[in-house]
């Protein structure tokens, strides 16, 4: 047997690696600001349940590997806890500790039942054939069945998976119990009771989001701005594709191969094209190629890292011209990047905001599960809409009040309404 186990996660929270550094130093700073009970304040900083998994799966050629998978429920106050699984090589345990806390915000700032999970597979999805792929997938569903169920824990994508994937986590889960379950997963197949719009609603979430900053920060020629991208999967590819649709110009985008840059505005649908033709950006010619750090710093309005954590950083976050950054990723901004935007005056708008709109419209994808009742597209854009523009406006709100920038105000609206429940419910037993 071919032992591959990737232990390389700090369980020490001493110690803990960047994205749960930053998690830890976004919620301090929030809850400084909480009129919340301080021993409240201090549960909500540990992850309430976490799991770990080590399972063997058949390669290709014959022999067994043994992969590792986490699931983390952060906080239940609100409700089942939600949140995708990620496929990556170099995932750990500490950084789904920070997804899954976010989780926990970014549903609490929407005012969706839930609470916030995190799942992961230590494995880079694109050295996997697609049976290999559908076997890691199938087989971490059933070890994470003791922790899942439409009513205690549902999962969705997030990088490295996609519809397919969750369409082989909802069979699996379907098949052990002997009856099908589409409420398992969100972002399945529209046809196996996935939603309409769950695809493109993150992306849209993220340009809805970017609209309503220009208009309160009052900008009157909002189609004359400059966009620029980072990171073309599924949450840069539908912002870009929506802003393109809305006659919005963006200049830049990137992808893990590099990225391009054309100063009158790129032409998206033929880079969508490219990208689905060819798997990825490179050898698109149409523009001017550059690095992923090129494109942070490059001449425009509005830049949306929509890639990886830990982007905008200390050695960048001078340069960027962006006067405003909207956070498509999670966790894009160290807290030391962070600082450096706020001294400069750039407003953000933050990940558990900006990103929203997947996991609005998985909720809805679990609401017409559980009433085997199907809306239709117009309906679902509409409420994401609605959502996203009323999430908004309360981060402004709680951000004036406390005269705090937005991150500031969007956690501290999260983590009042998560203290004010768990308090409310009081503690067992
Ligand atoms: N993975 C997405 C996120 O980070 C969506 C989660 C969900 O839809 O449950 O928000």
């Amino acid at each position: 047997m071919v032992s591959v186990l990737n232990n390389h996660n700090s369980q020490e929270a001493h110690h803990p690696n960047e994205a749960y550094r930053t998690a830890l130093d976004q919620f301090r700073r929030a809850a400084a600001y909480v009129r919340l009970p301080e021993d409240v304040k201090e549960y909500l900083r540990y992850p309430r349940r976490e799991f770990t998994v080590n399972f063997p799966i058949r390669r290709d050629t014959g022999e067994i590997e043994v992969f590792t998978g986490y699931r983390v429920h952060h906080n239940t106050a609100l409700g089942p806890t939600k949140g995708g699984i990620r496929y990556a090589s170099n995932v750990t345990l500490d950084e789904v500790r920070a997804l899954a806390m976010w989780m926990t915000w970014k549903c609490a700032l929407v005012n969706i039942p839930y609470g916030g999970a995190k799942g992961a597979v230590v494995v880079d999805p694109r050295q996997l054939s697609l049976s290999e792929l559908e076997r890691i997938t199938r087989r971490f569903a059933s070890e994470l069945i003791p922790i899942i169920s439409p009513h205690s824990d549902i999962p969705a994508p997030d990088m490295g998976t996609n519809s397919q994937v969750m369409a082989w986590f909802m069979d699996t889960y379907s098949m052990t119990l002997g009856y099908s379950v589409p409420g398992i997963v969100t972002g399945k197949p529209i046809l196996l009771g996935g939603s309409e719009g769950r695809t493109e609603a993150t992306g849209r979430g993220v340009i809805i989001s970017m609209i309503e900053a220009m208009k309160y920060l009052g900008w009157d020629n909002r189609h004359d701005a400059k966009i620029v991208i980072q990171g073309f999967g599924n949450v840069g590819s539908h912002a870009a594709q929506y802003a393109h649709e809305l006659g919005f110009r963006v200049v830049g985008v990137s992808d893990v191969s590099g990225g391009i840059y054309k100063e009158n505005g790129l032409n998206i649908p033929a880079i969508i094209k490219h990208v689905q033709k060819n798997g990825s950006l490179a050898r698109y010619t149409d523009g001017q190629n550059l690095s992923n750090e090129e494109l942070l710093v490059l001449p425009c309005d509005v830049l949306i890292p929509a890639a990886l954590e830990g982007q905008i950083t200390e050695h960048n976050a001078e340069q960027i011209k962006a006067e405003l950054v909207v956070e498509g990723a999670n966790g894009p901004t160290t807290p030391e990047g962070d600082a450096i935007l706020r001294e400069r005056g750039i407003t953000l708008i933050p990940d558990i905001l900006a990103n929203a709109g997947g996991v609005i419209v998985s909720y809805f994808e679990w609401v017409q599960d559980l009433q085997a009742f199907s809306w239709d597209k117009e309906e679902v854009f509409r409420q994401l809409q609605r959502m996203m523009v009323k999430a908004f406006d309360y981060t402004t709100t709680i951000s004036e009040k406390h005269q705090v920038d937005m991150r500031t105000g969007a956690q501290i609206a999260a983590i009042t309404r998560v203290g004010d429940a768990i308090v409310q419910r009081g503690f067992f037993p």
